[in-house]
């Protein structure tokens, strides 16, 4: 049996807020009911209403998952503001503690060190290949790895790892448990909702889907967590790195100059939150010929090591466009899972490692927080 928006809204409006029914109270998003019967919703709030809207938020989740052909609720509580004007005064993200003598900043996640994204300016320079590359690679040296794919225009991480169709379980309550995937602990909005449910959320509904991806995943301790953010710099993207607990960003390019710009505009929209870039890479550098093993540098060499020095940001190493990474990503064997010691494999091998030794040093910080829900700190 599959649960229709109508069923949906008649149980919600046995849910308040304040003095008037969830429905009419004019907080309401859209309700996207997936054909697996998984129901997600948003509930706009003011940024100080966090705290007291959360029994709303959990009341009308419970509402939902009391109706019969539920699968999932997925509900969230939405700070809908400018980026532009919340860059200059951040507003916490809910559940976000305050730092004292500054600005307040995204809360840590327990038991994650470190919180890194990898961007990219525009869509198709390879982000996803070498989020999920780069995770592999880390985890060859040794190291606790998580990957977060929060590209909701596109999530292919689950497909990159071979989990596509795959579903996380529910552990307790609304925690849920990563995928394995290669020793690396994923998880996906691809594995929650189908695409087209994510394709039409708003912008701020998709920072909150994060925000929940985030903290209500069983990641366990990590050394480090990557972020495969939505491509491009709009409003959802400085959100998104503003309320994210970020260490560092990976900024991903390709050589053409078209690129290298976007990835300007990368660097720029994470000086602007203040998070510090670990480097640039470039993907696609080099075409390496599979017949005759010579390598081609198709766009010119060295365009984006340039663009790095000029913008006062690390290098962190060239991939070349190579098919037999595309294949294997086609084909959900990563490379540098398949071949650790492969000529591929090595080239994210050399960036991951130049990334950590970035991430170590530049990212100390002291332990996190407990932070409850109602804003009060231990
Ligand atoms: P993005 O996440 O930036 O949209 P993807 O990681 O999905 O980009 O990559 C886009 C396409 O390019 C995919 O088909 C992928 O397999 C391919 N690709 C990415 N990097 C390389 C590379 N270094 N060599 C060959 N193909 C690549």
């Amino acid at each position: 049996m599959t649960i229709g928006r109508d069923e949906v809204l008649a149980a919600l409006s046995r849910v308040r807020a304040g003095s008037e029914p969830l429905p009419g109270s004019g907080r309401l998003s859209e309700i996207v009911v997936d054909p697996a019967g998984r129901v997600s919703f948003s509930i706009a709030i003011e940024p100080s209403e966090a705290a007291s809207f959360e029994p709303v938020r959990a009341a009308a989740e419970a509402a939902v998952r009391a109706l019969p052909g539920v699968a999932a609720v997925f509900a969230s509580l939405t700070a809908d503001r400018p980026a532009g004007a919340s860059a200059r005064s951040p507003s916490p993200a809910p559940g976000a503690a305050p730092r004292a003598g500054g600005p307040p900043r995204p809360q840590a996640i327990p038991g994650v060190a470190h919180v890194v994204a990898v961007a990219s300016g525009k869509g198709g320079v390879g982000k996803s290949t070498l989020s999920c590359n780069l995770a592999l690679a880390l985890r060859a040296e040794g190291l606790r790895v998580g990957l977060l794919d929060a590209d909701i225009y596109g999530p292919s991480i689950p497909k990159l790892f071979g989990l596509g169709g795959r579903k996380p379980r529910l552990i307790s309550g609304r925690i849920i448990e990563p995928l394995d995937g290669f020793g690396v602990r994923v998880m996906s909005i691809g594995f929650l909702v189908e695409d087209e449910a994510a394709m039409i959320w708003r912008g701020p509904m998709i920072v909150s889907a994060l925000t929940q991806m985030l903290r209500e995943v069983a990641w366990g301790d990590l050394d480090v967590l990557l972020v495969d953010m939505p491509p491009g710099t709009g409003d959802a993207q400085l959100t998104m790195a503003q309320q994210t607990p970020l260490a560092g960003a990976i900024v991903v390019s390709t050589p053409q100059d078209l690129a290298l710009i976007d990835a300007r505009r990368g660097v720029a929209m994470f000086r602007k939150v203040e998070v510090p870039i670990l480097g640039i890479v470039e993907n696609m550098a080099a075409f390496a010929c599979p017949n005759c093993g010579h390598v081609a540098h198709i766009f010119g060499h060295g365009g984006a090591e340039r663009e790095a020095t000029r913008l006062g940001v690390p290098f962190l190493g060239e991939i070349p466009l190579d098919m037999a990474i595309r294949e294997t990503s086609d084909s959900g064997r990563p490379v540098v899972a398949l071949e650790p010691d492969g000529v591929q494999a090595r080239a994210f091998r050399d960036v991951a490692r130049r990334a950590w030794a970035r991430i170590e040093g530049g990212a100390r910080r002291p332990p996190p927080r407990i932070v409850f829900e109602d804003g009060a700190s231990a």
